[in-house]
């Protein structure tokens, strides 16, 4: 009952532009700095670094929420291509992830796939990848059509997405997007049982039946998620299989079971964490918050220390 309401509760705040736009002038507070990397590109650098030296691969995210002026996508595409740029530059191991909301999709869906192609030039010039993470159900179907523009059209290969597991479509998503480099999810939006499974164990079955897809099609898989229970049934499917520990890795976010990261990576698995920075932090902590009550905990001790 607490959950239902805590999680209706932050997904609400989570999209209050108002606050959004107020907390960006706040700095990070209410202990969101445990699981955003800093507001400037030099934080979030300083931060890969430090994972990379306990053998732990990154992603940044950039984040940006509620964009719907050119002005505002331009900025942010010039933004990826400088964090892209920066990670060239300090010879970090980390990728790029976006969201194409950000990128103005919701403005122009030309003019969005124009930026695409800016940041995956800038990509190919620094010799890295670029996720497009998935988003609500509503940017679904345009995301997989401009995944496949990008690399058909325009000939990028240094481009995957992500499939979410609640999708009753995910699981053809999957088979029509093998040989693709793709991160596997269960989901984060709040989405209608039109679409999308809302019972916890049929995702979960959803979730293994895609990623069992993925790896057997011998495409590259990263599974991310925090479940101690589908890692483990990861590495029995992959060692009963053969499929060698360099077809996928595993990722989680950062700030989140340091613990089980760090041994995956003892074991000799490849471990990449998603670094979000910036100072439109908010929707972000507060979807996280959203997602496990446990954390509030950790906000409500960050907000009484700050
Ligand atoms: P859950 O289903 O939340 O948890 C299952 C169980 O795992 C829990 O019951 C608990 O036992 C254990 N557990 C989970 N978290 C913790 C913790 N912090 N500490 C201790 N135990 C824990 N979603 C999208 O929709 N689009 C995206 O592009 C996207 N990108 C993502 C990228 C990354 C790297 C990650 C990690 C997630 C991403 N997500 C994305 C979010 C994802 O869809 C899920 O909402 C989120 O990961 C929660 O699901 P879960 O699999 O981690 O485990």
């Amino acid at each position: 009952m607490f959950s239902t309401i805590s999680k209706n509760f932050f997904l609400y705040v989570s999209q209050h532009k108002g606050l959004n736009k107020a907390a960006r002038k706040w700095g990070l507070k209410f202990g969101a700095a445990q699981v955003v990397a800093g507001v400037t590109i030099d934080h979030a650098i300083q931060t890969v670094k430090e994972l990379n030296d306990k053998g732990i691969l990154c992603t940044l995210d950039h984040l940006g929420e509620f964009v719907n002026s050119t002005e505002e996508a331009l900025q942010a595409t010039e933004y990826n291509v400088r964090t892209l740029e920066a990670i060239g530059k300090a010879g970090v191991n980390s990728h790029l992830s976006v969201k194409m909301t950000q990128l103005g999709l919701d403005i122009d869906r030309e003019f969005c796939v124009k930026n695409m192609c800016q940041i995956l030039d800038a990509a190919k010039r620094t010799n890295n990848f670029v996720r497009i993470d998935m988003e609500d159900y509503a940017h679904c179907q345009i995301t997989l059509d401009i995944l496949r523009e990008l690399r058909e059209v325009y000939g990028f290969d240094n481009v995957g997405t992500v499939i979410q597991a609640y999708l009753y479509r995910a699981h053809n998503d999957v088979k029509d997007l093998k040989g693709i480099s793709l991160r596997l999810v269960k989901g984060a939006y709040k989405e209608e049982p039109a679409v999308a499974y809302q019972d916890k164990k049929e995702i979960d079955e959803n979730y293994m039946k895609i990623i069992k897809e993925h790896l057997q099609s011998g495409s590259y898989t990263a599974i991310a998620s925090h479940d101690h229970r589908i890692i483990a049934k990861v590495k029995k499917f992959a060692e009963d299989n053969d499929i060698p520990r360099t077809q996928f890795e595993f990722q989680m976010l950062y700030g989140f079971r340091e613990e089980l990261q760090e041994s995956l990576v003892k074991e000799g698995y490849k471990m990449r964490v998603y670094v979000p920075f910036g100072d439109d932090w908010f929707g972000y902590f507060m979807r996280r918050l959203a997602e496990r009550p446990q954390n509030v905990g950790f906000a409500l001790r960050g907000f009484f220390s700050k």
